[in-house]
């Protein structure tokens, strides 16, 4: 019999109609490979070479001010600039090119340079889901700007750059490929059942339990059934809206614990600064889209220690992602964390944590 704990298989995700490869026997592999902790790394609450710490110059000349909460500024090194004039270029229907004008945006998240998200204050928190709502509300509104996406690039490994607590925000004028994906597999499920896809899952998922990490009165934290990284995870709204503009106050407190929780398990998982990549899918600019679902990814790379990542490679570039740790396993692991951050244990609210 058919057992989705023993045999390769392969999962679909709805949101995006592709497929993972499962291979659950392999995780009895015997592994020999050394699991290494990395030594603490201390940063000064304040460095002078840091071109996002509050009074520093930045790239251009431009100073910091000196920001008590987030700093948002136009990104010095874009992918985007706004006055990219409009135009396209094809040749025999097969060669397609077509100007792509819009804004990059860096969000600070805290003056801190020693701090990172799981390390800060709920309220802290709070300031950035704040200024991710203003920037949200402030971009869909302007003219050409077709989507906004809102990230974090965390740690080295994740190809961050520069430790100071940031993320990023990048609003082209076309709807990029992953959200566009998401749009019509979401759109195509709320006019067969005239709810959104992600509420159905979401309600499915409670009631099954094995793939919830953590719930609050908003949201809900789970590994999806169709996961690729060992720890991805989905956060996504008990409620039905489509955007960071339309939560509520207390959705803004219950978003913010939610990361805060989240993010303290995976530091807690190998005892490191876990790396990842996140962010948030919502609807595109101009109509209204009452299929669209809130969510975040997050997209981490580990899966044995601190030192030992997965790879996108072989199979997985060229035909079809794979993983062995099962999304039902690797949800009981973090549910199973504490939400006491272990930098943060048995000390009394020293240093850093303020
Ligand atoms: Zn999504």
């Amino acid at each position: 019999m058919f057992d989705l704990k023993d045999h390769p298989h392969r999962r679909y995700n709805p949101l995006t109609g592709e497929w993972v490869l499962v291979s659950p026997h392999r995780t009895n592999r015997p592994w020999r490979g050394q699991v290494e902790k990395v030594p603490p790394e201390q940063r000064p609450v304040y460095d002078p070479g840091c071109y996002l710490c509050p009074g520093n110059t930045r790239a251009g000349g431009i100073r910091n001010p000196q920001y008590e909460s987030t700093l948002v500024f136009d990104n010095d090194f874009p992918a985007l600039l706004p006055d990219t004039p409009p135009g396209w270029f094809e040749r025999g229907g097969l060669l397609r090119a077509e100007a792509q004008p819009g804004v990059c945006r860096v969000v600070c998240f805290s003056p801190r340079h020693d701090l990172t998200i799981p390390e800060m204050e709920t309220s802290a928190i709070g300031r950035v889901v704040d200024a991710w709502v203003g920037e949200y509300s402030d971009l869909m509104m302007r003219p050409g700007i077709g989507y906004v996406q809102i990230f974090e690039n965390r740690g080295a490994m994740m190809g961050c750059s520069n430790p100071h607590p940031h993320g990023q925000i990048w609003a082209p004028s076309a709807i990029p490929n992953e959200v566009a994906k998401e749009h019509a597999t979401q759109q195509a499920y709320f006019e067969t059942h005239g709810r959104t896809l992600l509420s159905d899952y979401v309600a499915l998922e409670l009631e099954l339990g094995e793939r919830i990490v953590d719930a609050n009165g908003s949201f809900v934290v789970l590994i999806p059934f169709w996961a690729v990284w060992p720890f991805e995870v989905m956060i996504a709204s008990r409620r039905p809206f489509s955007g960071l503009d339309r939560m509520s106050p207390q959705e803004r407190d219950d978003l913010a614990a939610v990361i805060k929780s989240l993010t303290t398990r995976y530091d807690n998982l190998f005892e490191v600064s876990f790396p990842y990549t996140m962010g948030f899918h919502q609807r595109p600019a101009g109509e209204e889209s009452p299929f669209w679902h809130f969510h975040a990814h997050y997209c981490p790379p580990l899966l044995r220690s601190a030192t030992v990542r997965k790879f996108m490679v072989g199979f997985e570039m060229l035909a079809t992602p794979q993983r062995d740790i099962t999304p039902e396993s690797a949800a009981a692991r973090l549910r199973a964390l504490s939400t006491v951050h272990y930098r943060q244990r048995g000390e009394d609210n020293q240093g850093g944590f303020k």
